[in-house]
C-alpha cells in the first residue's frame, strides 16, 4: 500500500513543536525564570452559566426513554439552526433558509473539508500570513505542488503586510478559491466593506468561491461587516463558517455551522450549474452523523438573552487585554496591528521573528508567536495573544517596555 504521497510534502507542524523545544531550553537553564505565555490560541475564561445548565439539562434528558436522543439530524437540530437564523443572521439584515445552515463539531473541521467540494486541479488563494489549516488541506489534497523554500509552487499568496496596511489585493490571475479570514487570525486585523467588496466582485468575474472564515465575529468592535452575506452579490459567490469555539468558549465543547446559499454555484458535467449547498448535504449525509444533542442545547444557549451577555463579558475580557497589549506595546515603540476586534496583536519586530522570539524569552521571560510561522509575509512580525488572565498580560506588558 502506498501512502498518500502528499503527507511527505509538508513542512511539519514545526512552529509549535520548535517553539515548545526553545522554551523547555530556556526554562532548564534558567528554573527561575517566571514565563508569562502571550503565545495562547486557546480560549482560558469557563463558560456561561446557561451554557453548562443546557448541557446538563439535556444530558439528564438521555436517561429516559421518552426524551432519549439517539442520532440527530445531519445538518442540525431545529432548536439551533432556528436560533443561528434568526438570532446571529437576521439581525443583520441576512436571512437564511433553514437548509443553508449546516451545524458541525467546529470551523477547523469545516474549512479543512470544504476543499472536497473543488476539482483535483482547482486554483487556491490564501491570505498570507495564514491559519495554516486551509494551506494544510488543500497541500494534503494534492492541490498545491510542492513545498519548496518555504512556498507552495502551486498556491497563490496574497501578501498582507504594513506596506499595504493588511488589506490584500484580489488575485492578478485566475483562481477558483480564495479563503478569507476576517477578523484576522494571526494578525488580528480586519476588512471594511469597501476592501472586502472587490473580492466579491472578483469571484463573480472569475466565477470563483471565497471562503470566509468568521470565527472571531464576536469581537468585532469597529464598523466593519460581521458576515460577508452583508455585501451585495455576496450570497452567489461565497461560503462563511462560523464557530462557537471564540464566541462561546467552546474550543474543548466543539461546535461551528458553516452557511452555503442556494445561489452559490459551480461548473459541473457538460457546463451544468451545479448548488454547492447539495454537494455538501451529499458530503455531511455520507461522512457526518451530526453533533451531539447536549452540545447543540448547550450552543442553543449561547442565544440565550443571559447567555449572550455572559459570553459578551468574557470576550470584553479578552479585548481589554488586547488593548492593554496594543497600548503596551505602543509606549515602549512599537508598531502594532490588530488588538481591537480581535484577540490577537500582530506587531512589526526590529530584527527577524526568531530573533526576536529569543530575545523577549531570554530578557523579558515572555513567549510569543514569530510571525514567519503564519507563512512568507508574516516574517518580521510576531502575534502575542490576549488569552492569557489581565494580571499576568499585564506584567507581560511591563516587562517589555523595560527591555
Ligand atoms: C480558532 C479558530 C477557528 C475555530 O476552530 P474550531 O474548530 O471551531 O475550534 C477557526 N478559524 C480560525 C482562523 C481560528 O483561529
Amino acid at each position: 500500500m502506498r501512502v498518500n504521497p502528499n503527507y511527505e510534502k509538508l513542512p511539519g507542524s514545526y512552529l509549535f513543536a520548535e517553539i515548545a523545544r526553545r522554551v523547555k531550553e530556556f526554562s532548564a537553564e534558567n528554573p527561575q525564570a517566571q514565563l508569562i505565555r502571550l503565545g495562547i490560541g486557546d480560549v482560558t475564561r469557563p463558560l456561561a452559566a446557561p451554557v453548562v445548565a443546557a448541557m446538563q439539562a439535556a444530558a439528564a434528558e438521555m436517561l429516559a426513554a421518552d426524551t432519549f436522543r439517539g442520532y440527530g439530524p445531519d445538518y442540525g437540530y431545529d432548536f439551533l439552526v432556528n436560533a443561528i437564523r434568526e438570532q446571529d443572521y437576521a439581525p443583520r439584515g441576512v436571512n437564511l433558509a433553514f437548509d443553508e445552515v449546516f451545524v458541525s463539531d467546529g470551523a477547523k473541521t469545516d474549512t479543512a473539508a470544504l476543499q472536497e467540494l473543488f476539482a483535483e486541479d482547482a486554483r487556491i488563494a490564501v491570505t498570507d500570513p495564514v491559519y495554516p489549516v486551509y494551506v494544510d488541506s488543500n497541500a494534503i489534497a494534492g492541490r498545491l505542488g510542492d513545498f519548496v523554500d518555504g512556498r507552495w509552487n502551486r498556491l497563490t499568496y496574497l501578501p498582507c503586510n504594513a506596506e499595504n496596511g493588511f488589506v490584500p489585493q484580489p488575485p492578478t490571475g485566475k483562481v477558483d478559491v480564495i479563503y478569507l479570514c476576517y477578523p484576522n487570525n494571526p494578525t488580528g486585523t480586519t476588512l471594511t466593506k469597501e476592501q472586502l467588496m472587490p473580492f466579491v466582485e472578483y469571484a463573480r468575474n472569475n466565477g470563483a468561491v471565497i471562503l470566509y472564515d468568521a470565527a472571531y465575529k464576536a469581537f468585532i468592535t469597529s464598523d466593519v461587516p460581521h458576515s460577508i452575506y452583508e455585501l451585495e452579490g455576496a450570497r452567489e459567490v461565497a461560503i462563511e463558517c462560523n464557530s462557537f469555539s471564540k464566541t462561546a468558549g467552546f474550543t474543548g465543547i466543539r461546535c461551528g455551522y458553516t452557511i452555503i446559499p442556494h445561489e452559490l454555484k459551480g461548473v459541473g458535467g457538460h457546463g451544468r450549474q451545479v448548488e454547492l449547498n447539495a454537494l455538501w448535504k451529499r458530503r455531511m449525509g455520507t461522512k457526518f452523523n451530526g453533533v451531539s444533542y447536549p452540545v447543540q442545547r448547550a450552543a442553543a444557549a449561547v442565544f440565550s438573552p443571559e447567555g449572550w451577555r455572559q459570553c459578551s463579558d468574557t470576550i470584553a475580557y479578552y479585548l481589554r487585554n488586547a488593548a492593554l497589549i496594543r497600548d503596551g506595546l505602543k509606549a515602549a515603540g512599537y508598531e502594532v496591528f490588530g488588538g481591537i476586534d480581535a484577540p490577537y496583536v500582530w506587531l512589526k519586530t526590529p530584527q527577524d521573528s526568531w530573533a526576536f522570539f529569543d530575545r523577549l524569552l531570554s530578557t523579558a521571560h515572555v513567549v510569543g508567536t514569530p510571525g514567519a510561522g503564519f507563512g512568507p509575509s508574516g516574517e518580521g512580525y510576531f502575534r502575542l495573544t490576549a488569552f492569557n488572565t489581565y494580571e499576568k498580560t499585564q506584567e507581560a506588558l511591563e516587562r517589555i517596555r523595560r527591555l
